[in-house]
């Protein structure tokens, strides 16, 4: 006889992004391909913008790039800065490092404000680093909302009140790659000047186009920005005299059909519905996790609730324990789980972390259905953990609805 084998209907990916992609996206993508001078593609594109603005509350035009998030990174550093500029980088795990280095090998002047532990970012400390630059040389300060690695969430209303609290004149830069249409983001409220997405996470379209928020302050230092280049100018992106100016060419035709789709869905939940049910969806993997964490290795490597991201939960092992978690679950039950990109700051990639994504379009049977599966490969590979987690986090949800 075979080993018994329950591997059927659909794999499952939950990792952080790419994160699932809907069927409607999907549809809305698989079509001939459009003029890319005038017509339907036109207005498929200017009322995906509109529909982005609204999500983030936002008047704040819209770049839009070919590219994934790094992409994003490096539109945004060459748009505003020249090499020899100071900036702030706020890091919160592996991202936010990942971006100081883009911008350190531009040139760029770095000064980090980091954390040892997996927490956001300390606003008492990035008060004391703005009052400290009293000749103003910072020229912008640059955080991630969720930084994917940790799954640390940084306070970005805070830190908007705090640039404005010191009168610092610098730039807020948000990169909120994994958060957007995940965490709350209210980007001109909060004083956000440029904010960085990508498609394949919240917005739950293919991986390959990367947006910049505009906001009007950034045209000051647009003008001097000598790392500028003809294909990351935001300038003829956002003042096209033709429409493929707007993406320094052939426009990413089938990415927009489907970015649209998912915006519309966006839309017709609800911004603040879709929040909210990330938040719901989030406190069954916490209420989970710190089950299995009684009297056992397991736990969220962000101890306090209100730090967590909505988006995605770092998970702490056993050392070895991870990877094995993640190949039963992948081989036998059909579900990829996330791997470790560092706990902390300092910390390497290790095999005593794994992640689960549960960003975008997703429900309770798919988010369920993991967390079952990780506690199937937790009695299976008798990795010690605390019981009835699926249970407390079931009478959670029952609570919640
Ligand atoms: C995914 C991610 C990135 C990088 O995006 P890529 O598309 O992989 O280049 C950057 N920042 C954060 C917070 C992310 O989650």
């Amino acid at each position: 006889m075979h080993p018994l084998n329950v591997v059927g209907g659909r794999d499952h990916l939950a990792i952080p992004g790419p994160s699932v992609i809907p069927d409607r996206v999907l549809r809305a993508m698989h079509r001939a391909a459009p003029n890319i001078y005038e017509g339907e593609l036109v207005d498929v594109t200017l009322s995906t913008l509109t529909g982005l603005q609204e999500i983030a509350h936002t008047k704040a035009e819209i770049a839009v790039y070919h590219g994934n998030g790094h992409a994003g990174w490096e539109a945004c550093l060459c748009n505003l800065l020249s090499a020899g500029d100071e900036i702030l980088v706020v890091v919160t795990g592996r991202f936010g490092a990942a971006w100081a280095d883009m911008a350190q090998s531009l040139g760029i002047r770095v000064q980090l404000l980091e954390n040892q532990g997996p927490t956001p970012a300390d606003i008492d400390q990035l008060t004391r680093c703005l009052r400290d630059d009293v000749d103003r040389r910072i020229k912008a300060v640059l955080t991630v909302q969720t930084d994917t690695a940790t799954s640390t969430c940084n306070d970005i209303k805070t830190m908007g009140a705090a640039l404005r609290a010191c009168e610092h004149p610098a730039l807020l830069i948000v990169d909120a790659i994994a958060s957007f249409a995940c965490e709350p983001m209210y980007i001109d409220e909060w004083g956000v000047d440029m904010l960085i997405t990508a498609s394949q996470k919240g917005l739950m379209t293919p991986p390959g186009i990367a947006l910049l928020f505009v906001g009007k302050r950034c045209w000051a230092l647009h003008k001097e920005a000598s790392l500028n280049t003809p294909y990351w100018d935001i300038e003829p992106r956002l003042r096209p005299s033709m429409f493929p100016e707007r993406f320094c060419g052939t426009p990413p035709t089938h990415h927009l059909y489907g970015l649209r789709e998912a915006v519309s869905m966006l839309l017709e939940e609800g911004i603040e519905n879709v929040w909210r049910r990330h938040e719901a969806l989030a406190r069954l993997v916490w209420r989970t996790v710190d089950a299995w964490s009684v009297n056992s290795d397991l736990c969220c490597n962000v101890s306090t609730e209100e730090h967590r991201s909505l988006a995605v939960t770092t998970i702490r092992t056993a050392s070895g324990d991870a990877p094995r978690i993640r190949q039963w679950c992948e081989e036998k039950l059909g579900v990829v789980l996330g791997v470790g990109l560092g706990g902390g700051i300092s910390e390497p990639p290790q095999d005593n972390l794994f992640r689960i994504g549960h960003m975008g379009h997703l429900n309770p049977a798919m988010l369920f259905g993991t967390l079952a599966c990780v506690d199937t490969a937790l009695k299976a590979l008798e990795v010690p953990h605390g019981p009835h987690a699926l249970s407390i986090a079931t009478q959670e949800l029952s609570e919640a609805l």
